[in-house]
């Protein structure tokens, strides 16, 4: 059986965001970009069952602009397989545009299993996957924090309010990964040297008449409000008389 696992290139979660000046967006020039933590935690999902023995192939894919192809290569230097990149002009391809894409790679595929994040840290849309599979007509689990692949059915459990739900679902279907499933592995160098010769395909959208015009238009982006500075209070009486005035006592 294969997996596929689409990973997004986004703004490393180490780095502050900034807001461009004109309010369009954030500021992506000369901005370190990683994968998308919770995609590498679809990779690593994907890999253990390959290793476990369950699956047999584990297929990356990206949708983006140049140098998309690294965050590939990530997964590649992780352990799967093999790539496919989907090279489009712009960053930023809506969940929709996204997950038809996926529906034409899954029909040329036939993987038995998809494991998205459960959401991309730049938009954080959270639809890609859902969008999948109604596109697919497929079963889908989301959130999930364990997954145990068994013979044409996969058990997942999924973090909700308040407690964890256990779901069975017949293969073939869409997952999506919560923080919690697994810690993702670094990949070691000698994995980062052979990656580089693991195969990545380049495709286009318009081989699948995917319209990648956008549907939604962003009126405008802001940063949080900045936090007003402390004070410092030379005793315990001084600091119940400032809670009191605060109403907070
Ligand atoms: P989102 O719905 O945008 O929050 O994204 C959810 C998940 O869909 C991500 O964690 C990825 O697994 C996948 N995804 C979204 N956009 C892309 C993309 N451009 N390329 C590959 N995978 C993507």
């Amino acid at each position: 059986m294969k997996i596929l696992v689409p990973v997004k290139r986004v703004v490393d979660y180490n780095v502050k965001i900034r807001v461009k000046a004109d309010g369009t967006g954030v500021e992506l020039a000369n901005i370190k970009m990683s994968m998308n933590p919770f995609d590498e935690i679809a990779v690593e999902e994907a890999l253990r069952l390959k290793e476990a023995g369950k699956a047999t192939e584990v297929i990356a894919v990206s949708i983006g602009p140049v140098k998309t192809d690294e965050t590939i290569r990530t997964a590649l230097a992780m352990g799967a397989d093999r790539g496919i990149w989907v090279k489009t002009e712009e960053a930023g391809i809506e969940p929709l545009a996204v997950a038809k894409i996926l529906k034409a790679i899954v029909a040329e595929e036939a993987p038995g299993l998809v494991i998205l994040g459960k959401q991309a840290i730049d938009d954080d849309c959270n639809q890609t996957g859902q969008m999948l599979a109604a596109l697919l007509g497929w079963a889908q689990a989301t959130f999930a924090s364990k997954v145990a692949l068994g013979d044409g059915t996969v058990e997942v459990t999924r973090e909700i309010d308040g407690g964890l739900q256990t779901l069975s679902l017949d293969l073939p279907a869409v997952l999506t990964t919560d923080l919690r499933l697994n810690e993702p592995r670094y990949a070691s160098l000698p994995n980062i040297m052979k990656a580089k010769k693991k195969p990545i395909t380049e495709r286009g959208a318009a081989e699948w008449g995917v319209d990648l015009t956008p549907r939604l238009q962003v009126l405008a982006t802001t940063e949080p409000t900045g936090r007003t500075a402390g004070i410092k209070v030379s005793s315990a009486a001084e600091l119940v008389g400032h809670l009191k005035t605060a109403g907070v006592l």
